[in-house]
Order: C-alpha cells, then sequence, then structure tokens
C-alpha cells in the first residue's frame, strides 16, 4: 500500500466512507477513515433493506471487488410490491422473476458489513467525531471531539446528513421535507404474527391516502420494518403528543390517526414491538452545485442528503465513492484535478435522482397518494410497452 501523496482523510464510515477506502485500497491507495461511533457495533441496528440498482450500487460493489460477497448477502425476492389503498384493497401488485438480479434487496447492516470486512481494520478509526474543520492553503485541519488534531491533503466528508465537513464547500443545510416517520417493527413476524407476515409478503407494502403511509418491508432477519408517514410540519415529531418514549401508549396515539383505515392494515401498528423511531425527513436543496474547492469533497448523504422515496441514497453513496477513488488514481498527487473531475460527475447524475425522490415523496405521501401511483405505473406500463413495440 503506497502511502502519503496526498494523505486522504474520510471522515465518517457508513456505506460511502467503507466503499471509498476499499475502492482506494484496491488502488493500492492508502486512507484513514474517522468514525464518530465508538467502536465497530457500536450501533444497535443499521437500518432497513436497500435495493442495489445495476448501474450505482452494483457497479460500486464490482470496482470493489465485492460481487460475490454481495450474491451471497441479496434477496432477489425482496423486490415483491404490493400497493394498496385505505380500505385494504390490493390495487396492483408486482413478483421479482426468480433471481431476478435488477433491483435485489440486502439489508444495510449485512452490506455494512460486507464493506467493514473488506477495508484494512487498521485504516478505520473508532470514537473519533469531527467537531469541526478548517482549510488552510489546499490542506486541511481536522479537529476531533476527543482533543485531537489531523492534518490531511484531501479530505472527503461522507459523514451523512448533518456533516461537519459540508460548511467548507456550501452554506447549503439539510431542509425538511414536509414529510415525518415513525419506523415500527415487528420481529421474527412469521411466528408472532403469520397474518401480518402473509400480507406483507417477501418484499415492501406500501399503503397510501390521506396524506400518510404504512410501509412496511421485509428484512433478511425475519424482522417486519415499517415506515409510518405523516404529511405534517417540521415540529410535529416533538410537538404532536405521541408518547415515543412509551409504547403502549404511542402505538394508541399512532393509531388515533388511522382509524377509518382497514384493520388489516393496521394491525402493522397495533402489534409492533416497542421499538420505535420517529424520523423527521429532511432534505438538501434539489440541484445544489457548488465551486470545486481545492482539498476538500463531500460523498453520499453529506454531498446531496434525499427523502427514501426514489431508493437512490445508498446506491448514490457507494457510486460517489467509486467515481471519487477512480479520479484520485487517475490524476496521481494530483487532488484539485480529482475533486473537479468527480463533483462534475456527480452534480450531473445525482440531478435526476434528487428530482425523482422529492417528486415521489409528493405524488406518494399526498391526499389520493394511492391513485397517484396506480398513475405513475401506468406511465411506466406504457413507456415498457413503447420500449418493447421499438425493439421488435
Ligand atoms: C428511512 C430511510 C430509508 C432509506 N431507504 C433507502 C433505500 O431503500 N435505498 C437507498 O438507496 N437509500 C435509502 N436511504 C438512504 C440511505 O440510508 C443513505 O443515503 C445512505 O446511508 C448514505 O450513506 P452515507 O455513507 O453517505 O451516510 P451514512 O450512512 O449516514 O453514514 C455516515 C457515517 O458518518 C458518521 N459520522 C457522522 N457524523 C460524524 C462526525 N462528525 N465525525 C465522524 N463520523 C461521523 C456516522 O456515524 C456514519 O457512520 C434511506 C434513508 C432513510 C432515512
Amino acid at each position: 500500500m503506497h502511502r502519503t501523496t496526498p494523505r486522504i482523510a474520510i471522515v465518517g464510515g457508513g456505506l460511502g466512507g467503507l466503499t471509498l477506502a476499499r475502492v482506494l485500497q484496491v488502488h493500492g491507495i492508502e486512507a484513514t477513515v474517522y468514525e464518530a461511533d465508538a467502536a465497530r457495533h457500536a450501533r444497535p441496528s443499521q437500518g432497513g433493506t436497500l435495493d442495489m440498482h445495476p448501474e450505482s450500487g452494483q457497479r460500486a460493489l464490482r470496482e470493489a471487488g465485492l460481487t460475490a460477497e454481495f450474491l451471497a448477502g441479496v434477496r432477489p425476492e425482496g423486490q415483491d410490491m404490493k400497493l394498496f389503498d385505505k380500505h385494504g384493497t390490493l390495487l396492483r401488485e408486482e413478483a421479482a422473476r426468480e433471481n431476478d438480479m435488477d433491483r435485489p434487496e440486502i439489508d444495510r447492516g449485512a452490506l455494512r458489513s460486507i464493506l467493514m470486512d473488506s477495508v484494512d481494520p487498521d485504516s478505520i478509526r473508532w470514537g473519533k467525531k469531527l467537531t469541526k474543520a478548517v482549510t488552510l492553503d489546499g490542506r486541511s485541519e481536522l479537529h476531533f471531539a476527543d482533543g485531537t488534531v489531523e492534518i490531511c491533503d484531501l479530505l472527503v466528508g461522507a459523514d451523512g446528513a448533518w456533516s461537519r465537513v459540508r460548511p467548507l464547500v456550501t452554506d447549503a443545510k439539510p431542509e425538511h421535507s414536509g414529510v415525518n416517520f415513525v419506523e415500527i417493527g415487528i420481529t421474527d413476524v412469521d411466528r408472532t404474527q403469520s397474518a401480518l407476515a402473509e400480507l406483507v409478503g417477501r418484499g415492501s407494502l406500501y399503503a397510501l391516502g390521506d396524506n400518510k403511509g404504512i410501509m412496511p418491508q421485509r428484512n433478511g432477519d425475519g424482522r417486519i420494518r415499517a415506515y409510518v408517514a405523516f404529511r405534517t410540519h417540521e415540529d410535529w415529531l416533538t410537538t404532536c403528543g405521541i408518547p415515543f418514549d412509551r409504547p403502549d401508549e404511542a402505538r394508541a396515539a399512532i393509531l388515533e390517526y388511522f382509524t377509518d383505515w382497514a384493520p388489516e392494515l393496521t394491525d402493522l401498528i397495533r402489534y409492533c414491538d416497542d421499538t420505535m423511531l420517529p424520523r423527521p425527513i429532511m432534505q438538501l436543496p434539489v440541484g445544489l452545485t457548488w465551486e470545486s474547492k481545492p482539498g476538500v469533497t463531500l460523498i453520499g448523504d453529506a454531498a446531496h442528503l434525499m427523502s427514501p422515496f426514489a431508493g437512490a441514497g445508498a446506491n448514490l453513496a457507494l457510486l460517489d465513492a467509486v467515481e471519487l477513488a477512480l479520479a484520485v488514481v487517475e490524476n496521481p498527487g494530483n487532488p484539485v484535478a480529482s475533486i473537479e473531475v468527480y463533483e462534475k460527475a456527480m452534480h450531473e447524475y445525482v440531478l435526476p435522482e434528487s428530482q425523482a425522490a422529492s417528486h415521489h415523496l409528493d405524488l406518494m405521501i399526498s391526499p389520493d397518494g394511492d391513485q397517484q401511483m396506480m398513475a405513475l405505473f401506468k406511465q411506466l406500463d406504457a413507456m415498457g410497452a413503447e420500449g418493447t413495440d421499438a425493439e421488435r
């Protein structure tokens, strides 16, 4: 492994930061990952299931030399999808073909483990929470909560939604999307709630309407994780009076918002376990760009936080990592050129994804989200039929 010009610091050991470290290491380039978590298993849950897109997430894993590990962990059947209205009417159902590798699902925890196992363990510094970064003539000084300071030539902010590196390149800040989630779940669902297991099936379910949604998904560990969505204002999660730390009362309070929804759907709330997570859905402005700055750049949510409604955030974090790593490889010792090449490509491919994430949020969590989704499917079906006609 060759060190040192430039010294590369990656702040954040999430999906983006780990992929970047891995691809650089595949090319013999050393980088140090500074992660705020105290240790690898410090966080009890790494989140839900992610569908990996061929042109971004899957491509990145190929560049990282991790296709075999990825294939061993994917669930192609997780692409199954059901759409319901609030009365419990099934409006649309899609079943994945056997071994369909279009957008197979993988649990975020499994993906993070694959990446973590692939990175030189000595290159990850745990318990390093960045509090401030300062640029000095193209170099950066990193200040950590433990009082230590490091200097680097190329600083990469892979530190997610509330990035401490972002202020070095832009004044933009995450804004509330107009939607809040309450994340709930049911563990070991096949054994404990077989009717709900059957309702959700192998993939994801969307029940939409009245500016709300109940959106469960099957995870690889036998758990159903569900996002209950509300189109409500930024402070709603703290002012609505739902006592999230008292799950029995919180379940009853959430159910009050769904009294005229089909009981078979609201059973997902009625029988959820005690893990309840309020999640405001935040996003950076759609179309955000900035002039390249010498020696510092961003990847993943730090660069383009978007709502999860296009299923793109993790895929883009992986793609950014690969694009930046390859730009570093192709411009040895020249961080300025590496950043310019990477950011030009990144801003272009991110734009349609962030537009889709914002558009889909508006469609889905709306007064008639079910009908809006049906209209979108109709459009996509027509485009697919046109494509088939053109191929003939
Ligand atoms: C409810 C929900 C569902 C989603 N579903 C999907 C989906 O289906 N498909 C999809 O593609 N995307 C999805 N996403 C988006 C996806 O989770 C993110 O886009 C992705 O995790 C971004 O990766 P990242 O590496 O940029 O950031 P993160 O995964 O947030 O990682 C950031 C890392 O930086 C560390 N860190 C933070 N601050 C500091 C600091 N100051 N100093 C040091 N370290 C720090 C954190 O501990 C963390 O390890 C979803 C998001 C949400 C909220």
